[in-house]
């Protein structure tokens, strides 16, 4: 296809605002499905992003389609995944692409992702047409909406497309507006080839496949082509395009996105962003601005049953292997035994993959608390990144401690407002801005991330009832007075329990840790003392009194079966309790215990 004709955009919204359908109606419209094989949500492929409306891996789709002056063009979509851990993900597909249409729910407005998704879009100099979706329902408000797009994001909207992408009104008009408002891609076909890694995921039949963006050259089966971040070559063994199953064709052209296989054993031999080339006369300059993505919130892993080690290793190999963000190493803990160290990108990450293996591989897991990871500064001039708080050095040895700061976007109605400021005070957060755009308010913070992963977004849910929207981004790290804490029960410190805290509010996490666990740890024969420390000095404890009865002693006389019942269900709670010395603690206290009000 010449490059007048082809069309490369991007959706972006804040979840639930209709993306996903949109994206359907515009397949169905230009019929790139047969009607038969239209499934609701075309593009969410996993299982957990359907149930949870979360498209995680960008996917892409090519539509054909004859506009109204009667010639025909090449659109290709992109969808970007929707949430703020993979900015980084989001911020390299939108480089892929010339255009963005913009889609705000009519009924709810701008939304925090909305902004943080739209800026992402704009960082990449996109064309942006505004999309004022679900005009069906009697509470869409399409001028208060629009007007807000300008007023909140400084976007033309006078233009704005009125759709409901469920039942397809606008959508021939959205089409149109692919056309003529976004641009044409650029490129040369005979430079040297220049192609963008813009996703790479495992497929069980092909291997890794790789989802490409030319911008200069061109390829096709049997070229020898180099990775440039790491220089490794691989030749082609097929190439094609999202229709949106996988179609083969015979090259790939500037301006074009498809996929190619070449024999790559892991994703992690693929970096996105990287930009690939020919071997031979290949282009001497990469595309700038890569960066490989870094996990920023680190937990321990471990099996509840720890004969299950083994098949969770399975599990984790076999998911890193499709997910080159997350990492892991082994880990030791004396409180649970064996486990892994893993990294994510951010806390719906970490949960994504702990369901994944809980559900698809049917291990069940205890999380330790998440932790950010903190940069520790030696007296001896040593620096080093703290991933663990349970490696926490002596302060004797420790000059300071930095932590990662975010810049955090809510935005929230009046109503709720005075809730989310006193929140977001509690997390020792820097107000930078409040600003109103109608009845809605969005307040900036620059907070710590460790306590925003401390349950900050199930906090800011219940406080607002659900009608706040968040979104963050790393901005840097900055010293403050941060110490260990750890949790001793019967004097054994339990590793697994400790974590980082600022100085300030240590004892109020220590009364209200051990508070919580002297409920959830259930009696034994003798008083157990629960603590919590910071370096030899206790700042919280409770005792657990005696326990007098034994369990049994409730079923008077004969009934045999309700007492067999009774330690039958005993037995199958200790599987799931994990011995300290002496003491039996229930999993449910590690979950409960670090969760905090
Ligand atoms: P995404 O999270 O942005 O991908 O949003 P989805 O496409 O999954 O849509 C979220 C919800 O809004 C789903 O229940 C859709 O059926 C619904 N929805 C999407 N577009 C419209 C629309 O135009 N009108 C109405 N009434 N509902 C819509
Ligand atoms: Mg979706």
């Amino acid at each position: 296809t010449d490059l007048a004709h082809i069309r490369n955009f991007s959706i972006v919204a804040h979840i639930d605002h209709g993306k996903s359908t949109l994206a359907d109606r515009l397949i169905q419209e230009t019929q790139t499905v047969a009607l038969r094989d239209m499934k609701a949500q075309m593009l969410d492929s996993m299982d957990i992003e359907r149930e949870r409306g979360i498209t995680i891996k960008a996917n892409t789709v090519r539509i054909d389609y004859k506009a109204k002056n009667g010639e025909l063009y090449v659109l290709n979509l992109i969808d970007t995944p929707g949430h703020v851990d993979f900015a980084y993900e989001v911020s390299r597909s939108m480089r892929a692409v010339e255009g963005s249409l913009l889609v705000v729910d009519s009924t709810q407005g701008v939304e925090a992702q909305t902004l943080a998704n739209v800026y992402q879009a704009l960082d990449a100099d996109h064309e942006i047409v505004p999309v004022l979706n679900k005009i069906d329902l009697p509470a869409s408000e399409c001028e208060a909406v629009a007007a807000q797009i300008e007023d909140v994001i400084g976007l033309d909207a006078s233009e704005a497309i009125q759709v409901s992408a469920k039942t397809g009104v606008g959508i021939i008009e959205t089409l149109e507006a692919i056309v003529h408002r976004l641009p044409a891609p650029k490129g040369d076909v005979d430079a040297p080839l220049k192609a963008m890694l813009v996703d790479s995921w495992y497929d069980s039949y092909l291997g890794v496949v790789v989802l490409v963006r030319v911008i200069d050259g061109s390829m096709k089966k049997n070229d020898r082509i180099t990775f440039m971040q790491n220089g490794t070559v691989h030749q082609i063994d097929r190439i094609g395009v999202f229709r949106p199953q996988m179609v083969n064709v015979e090259r790939l052209g500037p301006g074009e996105i498809g996929f190619i296989t070449a024999s790559i054993k892991q994703v992690r031999d693929t970096r996105v962003g990287d930009t690939i080339t020919s071997e031979k006369k290949g282009t001497a300059k990469p595309l700038p601005g890569f960066k490989p993505s870094q996990p920023v919130v680190f937990c321990g892993l471990f099996p509840v049953d720890s004969s299950e080690f083994e098949d969770m290793r399975d599990a984790i190999e076999k998911l890193a292997l499709n997910d080159a963000s997350f990492s892991y190493e082994m880990e030791t803990s004396a409180a649970l035994g064996f486990g892994f160290r893993c990294g994510f990108l951010g806390l719906l990450h970490l949960e994504v993959i702990r369901d994944r293996i809980e559900r698809e591989y049917n291990i069940e897991l205890i999380t330790t608390a998440p932790s950010v990871v903190y940069h520790l500064y030696m007296k001896d001039g040593e620096q080093r990144e703290l991933h663990n708080p349970a490696d926490m050095p002596d302060l004797t040895y420790v000059d300071h401690v930095e932590e990662p700061r975010i810049k955090a976007t809510i935005l929230v109605p009046d109503d709720y407002l005075g809730d989310v400021l006193k929140l977001c005070q509690d997390r020792r957060g820097i107000q930078l801005d409040l600003t109103y755009a109608g009845s809605r308010a969005m307040v900036v913070y620059d907070l710590p991330l460790n306590e925003v992963v401390f349950d900050f977004y199930d906090r800011l849910k219940s406080v607002t009832k659900g009608y706040a929207s968040f979104d963050y981004q790393v901005i840097g790290y900055r010293e403050d007075n941060l110490v260990k804490m750890s949790i001793l029960v019967n004097d054994e410190p339990v590793d697994a329990l400790s974590m980082m805290v600022h100085r300030d509010r240590a004892e109020a996490r220590g009364r209200a840790m051990v508070e919580k666990l002297k409920d959830l740890i259930p009696r034994h024969m003798f008083k157990i003392p629960i603590q919590a420390a910071i370096g030899g000095k206790v700042i919280a404890r409770e005792t657990l009194s005696a326990l007098r009865k034994d369990v049994t002693a409730k079923c008077y006389g004969g009934d045999a079966s309700r007492k067999r019942k009774l330690l039958d269900k005993q037995k199958a709670g200790k599987k799931k309790m994990r011995q300290f010395g002496k003491v039996d603690i229930p999993q449910e206290a590690f979950i409960s215990a670090l969760k905090m009000d």
